[in-house]
């Protein structure tokens, strides 16, 4: 048995920034992770670029997040915020995933904050109205159970949140998993110039001086795609390769297994899964090197550890944020972060991609009352299982924004647990002390910085 200020389950991007937040809003901390390494789906799953710390023109991811890539630039590890060579999001920030995993591990250590890696939830001891303590378990079937003030779900799937009784849902149509790849040895120069030569094979940036800084993105092939199909060299259920480069020199991360039609959240299927996400990888890997120029001499040198999951329960919280709230920039009296990526649904049931840019100034609030549950008082959610619907998850899932998410849930965890009241009496003192930590919370905080 421990007790502790505030317990929180996961430690993706999200998790850590919780993590961050709320100790250095005073609180005790102490995070519950099932794997050894921190970074979630950055780092297991191999996903990179992060994107988007901006709306056009202005950064709007500040706080942790931003600190962390500041302190990345300064080991190597990113070349800092580029623009996307795509010319989807406002900027790109790839981010070396090994590196990811020491930094991760050195700053919540030098942040007080107790991590107990290799342990996943077990069982939820609750009232109705709010959680009393959690018990996890090790691999060897070792139990820990953790008495906490207030408790932070950061866990993806929403399991805590689940266990605790909080209303949840599930979209039949969830976003397809993603095994990501790494190729290196890759002539990226050769690539970039057969983009400049082909662009109409590409989706990708109108302001083609970008791809002059030399950072590779490719969304597109899209006629090899198309014959290789149709021919049946390729059997997967995507439209285009699309691939970042992982910020090493000659390497990129490849981002096109689609794999559909099975139940991330059931242990079997998500097994059959990661060998269908297999059997892709390898199927484009030959492909890749045949038919796509500046691929001959490369070579497979990583298969990510955890199939990547985009979508599985999102809570049904105090208010639900939708795709009008995202794509309109509307604006909440209680916002506590904000998002600027567009929505983008890679399909369950089509090779496509379903994208809305967001209008107006380019980035939107989100409320303090979309972290936060109904039934039971002393929970917050951050990262993928807020209160959001299918479609405006499609924006608020990525990587900056479940960050800032992040943050501001751990500051408003530390915040309760200190003073005992709901969150949503707390509002103004979570802006405030989020403000203090460098987060971009009200519109006149977004500072001018040009990706
Ligand atoms: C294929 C793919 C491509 C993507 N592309 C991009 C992109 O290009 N740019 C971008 O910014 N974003 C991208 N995203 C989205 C982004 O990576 C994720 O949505 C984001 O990283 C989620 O962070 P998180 O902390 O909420 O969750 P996660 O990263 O899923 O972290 C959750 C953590 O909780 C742990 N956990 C879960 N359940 C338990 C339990 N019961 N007990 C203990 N621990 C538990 C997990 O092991 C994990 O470490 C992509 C996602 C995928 C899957």
């Amino acid at each position: 048995m421990k007790e502790t200020d505030i317990f929180i389950l996961g430690g993706g991007l999200s998790g850590v920034a919780a993590a961050v937040g709320a100790a250095r809003a005073g609180a005790k901390v102490l995070l519950a992770e099932r794997a050894f390494v921190l970074g979630g789906t950055a780092t297991l799953s191999l996903v990179t670029p992060m994107q988007t710390f901006h709306a056009p023109g202005r950064r709007v991811i500040g706080g942790v997040a931003q600190e962390m890539i500041e302190r990345l630039k300064s080991r190597g590890a990113t070349p800092g915020h580029l623009p996307d060579p795509v010319g989807f999001a406002a900027s790109v920030t790839p981010v070396d995933p090994d590196a990811l995993k020491i930094f991760l591990s050195e700053w919540l250590s030098s942040e007080g904050v107790e991590v107990a890696l290799g342990f996943r939830l077990r069982e939820v001891r609750a009232t109705a109205t709010r959680i009393e303590s959690v018990v996890v378990e090790d691999r060897q079937g070792g139990l820990l159970e953790v008495k906490a003030k207030c408790y932070v779900d950061a866990s993806g799937n929403g399991d805590l949140a689940t266990a605790a009784g909080c209303d949840m849902e599930i979209d039949d149509n969830c976003q397809p998993m993603t095994l990501i790849f790494i190729m290196d040895r890759v002539d990226a120069a050769g690539i970039i110039e057969y983009q400049k030569s082909h662009s109409g094979e590409f989706y990708m940036n109108k302001d083609i001086s970008v791809l002059d800084h030399g950072y590779i993105g490719v969304a597109g092939f899209f006629p090899q795609v198309d014959k290789a199909r149709a021919e049946g060299r390729l059997n997967i259920m995507r439209d285009r390769l699309l691939f970042f480069g992982t910020g090493r020199s000659a390497e990129v991360a490849v981002n096109t297994t689609r794999v559909t039609g099975y139940n991330a959240l059931h242990g079997e299927q998500l097994s059959a899964a990661v060998r269908e996400g297999l059997r892709q990888v390898d199927e484009l890997v030959r492909f890749m090197k045949d038919e796509i120029p500046g691929f001959n001499w490369a070579r497979l040198v990583r298969v990510a550890d955890h199939i990547g999951v985009r979508e599985t329960r999102r809570l049904k919280g105090r208010y639900v944020m939708n795709e009008n709230d995202v794509v309109a920039c509307e604006g909440f009296a209680d916002v506590v972060a904000k998002g600027a990526f567009p929505m983008d649904i890679h399909r369950a049931d089509s090779a496509g991609l379903e994208s809305r840019m967001i209008e107006g100034k380019g980035y939107y609030d989100i409320p303090l009352r979309s972290l936060l549950g109904i039934q039971v008082e002393n929970l917050v959610t951050v990262g993928r299982c807020i209160s959001v619907t299918h479609e405006g998850f499609s924006s608020t899932r990525v990587m900056p924004t479940c960050m800032a998410v992040g943050h501001a849930g751990g500051v408003a965890a530390a915040l309760r647990a200190a003073r005992g009241k709901d969150f949503e009496d707390l509002t103004r003192d979570i802006q405030e002390t989020l403000r203090s930590q460098d987060a971009l919370v009200y519109d006149g905080d977004t500072k001018f910085d040009k990706p």
